[in-house]
């Protein structure tokens, strides 16, 4: 029986019930770019297939739709009928003077044969003009990670260039053997995987066990984490992917009366920090304190809109200004608190900062001059 991606491996659906597909077909050396699209309606038949084709493939048909159509109402699956279409075609490429010049191996028959080698299960997606594919990888988590790859027109002759979501620039060694660029990229881009387990299985932890108040959309490239340690107070950490295990850099948000037994008794107990432990245990026994957990609370419990504007997000920032005050306590984004301080006829400025009252205790507020 014939394979749908080994008579034409440049052939991609484009839905997940594989009616429709677009790329192209190779015959004799040439490529054509073709659309086919299946009835939605005949499971069984091919009878009512479109099949849209580029001119110089169409000028090639003309007269054949007969057999095309024989073919399809012939044919089981539309494996077998391409097969067929391909030897129909055939003849009529080897025939004509203009395609007999293909003594060089083409580009997408190149791109073909690279991708053959990484295996197409591994493909997620390609455009339809062969200038991005994305490849699939799983590290040993059987985590799903995807590279980019971006093909210049000029490829193999121009380098390609890719996009990967790892915590360090994916900087691929590439040896100089053109025939096996992409394949060794994906081998490269595995490797890399490899090497960030710990750090993922780490941050993974953290993720399941804790509300993460950010990044919202968490990625694998993100190295900070800002986790919720009360009401009103969060430890944002950021952690180095190479060493993943370390101490990592805390900064304590919330108001001072909270967060300032926290940062102290951190600062006390560095030395029991214990690389065997997993970042949560350590975080947890350094600071003294369970992490409210996601079974038991809610995230609205910690992460506090803005008391100006009402919102959560502003320019993508969130409110990490808080009033020392023990009894208020709310949050405000920085810009929100310096606009509303400026105006107000007994706001006072020295040294960089902005002296006002508190827009919900009254109480003394002060914030850092912007910009
Ligand atoms: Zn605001
Ligand atoms: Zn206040």
């Amino acid at each position: 029986m014939h394979r749908l991606n080994e008579v034409c491996p440049l052939l991609v659906p484009q839905d997940s019930r594989r009616k429709r597909f677009c790329g192209f077909i190779s015959v004799g050396g040439v490529e054509f770019r073709i659309r086919i699209e299946l009835s939605p309606e005949d499971t069984n038949s091919l009878k009512n297939t479109r099949i849209d084709c580029e001119w110089r493939l169409a000028h090639l048909l003309r007269g054949s739709q007969e057999i095309i159509q024989k073919k399809l109402e012939l044919c089981s699956n539309l494996a077998s009928f391409l097969q067929e279409f391909k030897s129909l075609i055939e003849p009529l490429v080897s025939s004509r003077r203009e395609f007999q010049k293909t003594t060089d191996m083409s580009f997408h028959a190149h791109l073909a044969g690279e991708i053959n080698k990484i295996g197409w299960d591994r493909v997620k997606s390609v455009d339809a003009s062969f200038s991005s594919i994305q490849l699939k990888a799983w590290d040993s988590r059987q985590r799903l990670h995807v590279l980019t790859v971006k093909i210049p027109k000029q490829y193999p002759a121009v380098a390609l260039s890719c996009l990967a979501d790892l915590p360090l620039a994916f900087e691929p060694h590439i040896p100089e053997d053109k025939d096996s660029y992409l394949s060794n990229l994906y081998s490269e881009f595995e490797y890399s995987l490899a090497q960030y387990e710990d750090f993922w299985d780490l941050f993974d932890e953290l993720d399941e066990k804790t509300w993460i108040i950010e990044p919202e959309h968490r990625n694998r490239s993100s190295t900070m984490r800002r986790i919720a340690i009360g009401t009103n107070s969060s430890v944002q950490i950021d952690v180095d992917p190479i060493n993943p295990r370390g101490i990592p850099e805390c900064r304590f948000l919330g108001p001072d009366h909270v967060v300032s037994q926290v940062r102290q008794r951190m600062g006390e107990t560095l030395e029991l920090w214990n690389a065997q432990l997993s970042l949560f245990t350590n975080l947890q026994t350094l600071m003294g304190i369970d992490f409210p957990s996601p079974q038991v609370t809610n995230k609205e419990d910690f992460s506090m809109d803005c008391g100006i504007c009402y919102a959560y997000r502003l320019d993508g920032k969130t409110p990490d200004k808080v009033c020392d005050n023990s009894r208020c306590g709310r949050f405000y984004h920085q810009a929100c608190l310096y606009e509303w301080l400026r105006g107000l006829a007994t706001c006072r400025q020295s040294f960089g900062t902005l002296f006002g009252e508190c827009p919900y205790c009254e109480q003394p507020i002060t914030i850092k001059m912007l910009g």
